[in-house]
């Protein structure tokens, strides 16, 4: 079978009302709107679309360690745990309706989720597994997906975990994409760039308002703004600040990593990051995308002769007109 009639057999064998599938359909809509509508409306005015730290998110958090993440968690953690304890059909709650089932787990795990971020905040070691969300220093939609690996690790774990105890393995297999794609569209929202007043909405749900401001550079928030998508918790514990400003510098107040692996690493041990960065293997390997495109190029220009073709532009075969000949 060729290559084209692949690709042509795996479109045709999408099953386009599957709830997986509508779910990544979803989070590819959401970021085309998101990113169209950060041109328009603009918390942070000026950003561009490949901001600092962009494919860093995109390719190395998004994509490599989702997947591998992924893998941890239900083939190594939950589905050996659920044969062990011989509860995968048990399905306890799995008669109740898909929209109280969602409900139920969207609300008791952003309870579990702001305690758990608060915690981060105050607790030296755990901060080590948060601070690489707050590295980000142009918060768009993609920077919620910054989290390092132990923190999505716990997270997911105890997010996803219940949902499969609890449910019968049909159900379950129905409530987590929903809850999924939830979880990312949500995400998309509350870090993307848009100037967004939620008004009234805003004391029960939260938005780029209160999350913006989570991820400021200022002494007044580094405790403050830690619900995710109930903003309720946060008035309710007396944790919210939202003034009447913007923040002027966002990020962390000290020196941090650019690179996946070198950020992992000084969650463990500290090192001085301009010195490690500098190091010229070190500098080669952060540079390598960018080293990467220059040998592309190279090798392009070498094939099609793009020097020679560049004297052949009109201006080089045709004589510019003198104007001053012209005019006399
Ligand atoms: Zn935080
Ligand atoms: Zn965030």
């Amino acid at each position: 079978m060729s290559f084209v009639d692949q690709i042509i057999q795996y479109f045709t064998s999408i099953r386009w009302d599957d709830v997986n599938t509508i779910g990544a359909m979803l989070i590819i809509a959401g970021v085309i709107t998101f990113t169209t509508l950060e041109r328009f409306f603009p918390y942070t005015p000026g950003l561009p679309i490949f901001r600092k730290g962009y494919w860093l998110d995109l390719v190395w958090y998004t994509f490599i360690q989702s997947y591998f993440l992924k893998i941890v968690i239900f083939d190594w953690i939950i589905a050996p745990a659920e044969i062990r304890l011989g509860i995968a059909e048990n399905g306890y709650i799995s008669h109740w309706p898909v929209w109280l089932l969602v409900l139920f787990f969207f609300i008791t795990h952003d309870f579990y989720i702001y305690w758990f971020h608060r915690w981060q905040h105050s607790n030296k070691w755990l901060w080590r597994t948060h601070e690489a969300h707050h590295s980000v220093e142009q918060v768009d939609f993609l920077a919620g997906s910054r989290s390092h690996a132990v923190e999505i690790l716990i997270n997911q774990t105890i997010e996803f975990l219940p949902i499969f105890f609890l449910l019968d393995v049909q159900t379950a297999a129905l409530v987590y994409p929903i809850k999924g794609t939830i979880d990312a569209l949500w995400g998309q929202f509350i870090h993307s760039n848009l100037n967004i007043k939620l008004g009234n909405v805003g004391y029960i749900i939260n938005g780029p308002e209160h999350h913006q401001w989570h991820h400021a550079d200022h002494i007044e928030v580094y405790h403050a703004n830690f619900a995710t998508k109930l903003a309720i918790w946060d008035w309710l514990f007396g944790t919210m600040y939202l003034p009447d400003k913007k923040p002027q510098r966002f990020g962390l107040w000290y020196q941090f990593p650019r690179d996946y692996f070198m950020q992992h690493i000084f969650s463990v041990v500290r090192f001085n990051v301009n010195k490690v960065e500098n190091y010229p293997p070190i500098k080669w390997y952060i540079n390598l995308r960018i080293n990467l495109l220059n040998f592309v190029k190279t090798i392009f220009e070498r094939m099609f002769q793009w020097k020679k073709f560049k004297q052949l532009q009109p201006g080089n075969i045709y004589p510019k007109l003198d104007i001053t000949q012209a005019q006399s």
